[in-house]
């Protein structure tokens, strides 16, 4: 029997150090490892761009999360996501990426692997019609369809098990970013995906304090090329930053079922206010997404985007004017943070079809205690 998601979040990969017995795996702060002898290697380890146990610890607690065989950890999300397409694309092959995508991933592949040879189109991903032209403008040539859900900001929700299909059917693999939902709450490769990408950043750390990023795979064939690129490019996560994420994601269950909670709450709360114009949240029961949410995922998570009456004036105004929610790029982490999307994390894709509304803010709801955050809400909504 497969043991369950925290006993697997604390223990795999974790286990005791036989050394020492410290119940803690250290972390193995060095570059290389001694050899008895030439080739002589004692734990398999040779130099640190290769391997190192502090790495291959959280790689393994990364598989065993998202029902993988394979994981690779990265210096960041977008050090992932570009190993991954060097690793499995060539000058000439196609992506078709979700129209809401986050808009580092859109720069990524627009501007720096766009010159390298590789075309993209966009689709609306819940679109059958919107996705099969992203496809033919391909030529053929479609490796991969990429799709976040939820996406971000948008909270838009994707049926990954029928996108699975179509991707098939198109000869193309299926790369979901699951960032937003975690392991914890959706897991995209036993729903069809072929391959997951997280910035490990956000909820897996989950403490804001270390920049990470991973992929997870099942194929074995898969697995062999981006652990080649991982070790050829060298976009590694160092020992210190592989420790600490490992560190976060011991909790990640916990921390997710109070993201989710304190978010259902101020999500329906927002939903009441008066300057509101719309909230945007998969647990809303009036979300587009609502059912297909509540089948592919365990909950909802902690992500809430807030449409304002008052346009952007009122945008900026709110994402100013709180004193629990801190004013700061990314989310996932323990405190909450506001984000003015259009003009921070967006920026990048400000005047493409990507854009972002002005009028929207978006939330990253911590897990401090309720009634301060719904409070924080109202003096902040009070001012505008
Ligand atoms: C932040 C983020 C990324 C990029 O990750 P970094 O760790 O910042 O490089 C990719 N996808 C999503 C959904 C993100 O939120």
């Amino acid at each position: 029997m497969t043991e369950g998601f925290n006993t697997r979040a604390i223990h795999a990969g974790q286990a005791f150090d036989p050394t020492t017995g410290a119940v803690v795996p250290p972390v193995y702060l060095t570059s290389t490892f001694a050899q008895d002898g030439i080739g002589g290697l004692r734990g398999g380890y040779e130099y640190g761009r290769g391997g190192n146990p502090t790495r291959d610890a959280l790689q393994e607690q990364l598989a065993a999360l998202e029902n993988g065989t394979a994981a690779f950890s990265f210096s960041s999300g977008l050090a992932a996501e570009d190993s991954l397409i060097r690793a499995l694309l060539q000058p000439g092959d196609h992506i078709v990426l979700g129209n809401d995508v986050y808009g580092g991933t859109y720069r990524l592949i627009n501007r720096v692997l766009g010159p390298w040879g590789i075309s993209h189109a966009t689709a609306d991903m819940a679109d059958a019609a919107s996705v099969e032209a992203a496809v033919a403008a391909g030529n053929g040539r479609t490796r991969f369809v990429w799709v976040e859900t939820p996406s971000n900001p948008m909270m838009k929700i994707t049926d990954i098990a029928a996108l699975a299909d179509t991707a098939r059917a198109a000869g193309a693999l299926l790369v979901v970013d699951n960032t937003f939902a975690t392991p914890y709450l959706q897991n995209p490769l036993d729903l069809g995906a072929d391959i997951v990408v997280h910035s490990t950043t956000k909820y897996i750390g989950g403490h804001s304090d270390v920049i990470g990023g991973a992929v997870v795979v099942k194929d074995a064939g898969l697995a062999e090329k981006i652990g080649f690129v991982q070790f050829a490019v060298g976009a590694v996560s160092g020992p210190l930053d592989a420790w600490l994420t490992t560190r976060g994601l011991k909790t990640l269950g916990v921390r997710m079922d109070r993201h989710s909670s304190n978010a259902k709450a101020v999500a329906a709360w927002l939903s009441e206010q008066a300057a509101v114009e719309r909230v945007l949240y998969p647990g809303l029961a009036d979300h587009p997404g609502h059912e297909l949410a509540a089948r592919q995922m365990k909950d909802f998570g902690g992500m809430v985007s807030v449409q304002l009456k008052g346009g952007e004036a009122a945008a900026r105004k709110l994402a100013e004017s709180t004193r629990v929610f801190t004013l700061a790029e990314s989310l996932g982490g323990i405190e909450s943070l506001m984000n003015y999307p259009s003009e921070m994390t967006h920026a990048s894709v400000k005047g493409t079809e990507l854009a972002v509304p002005e009028n929207l803010v978006r939330l990253s709801v911590g897990i401090e205690d309720e009634a301060d955050l719904l409070e924080d809400l109202d003096q902040a909504l009070q001012g505008l």
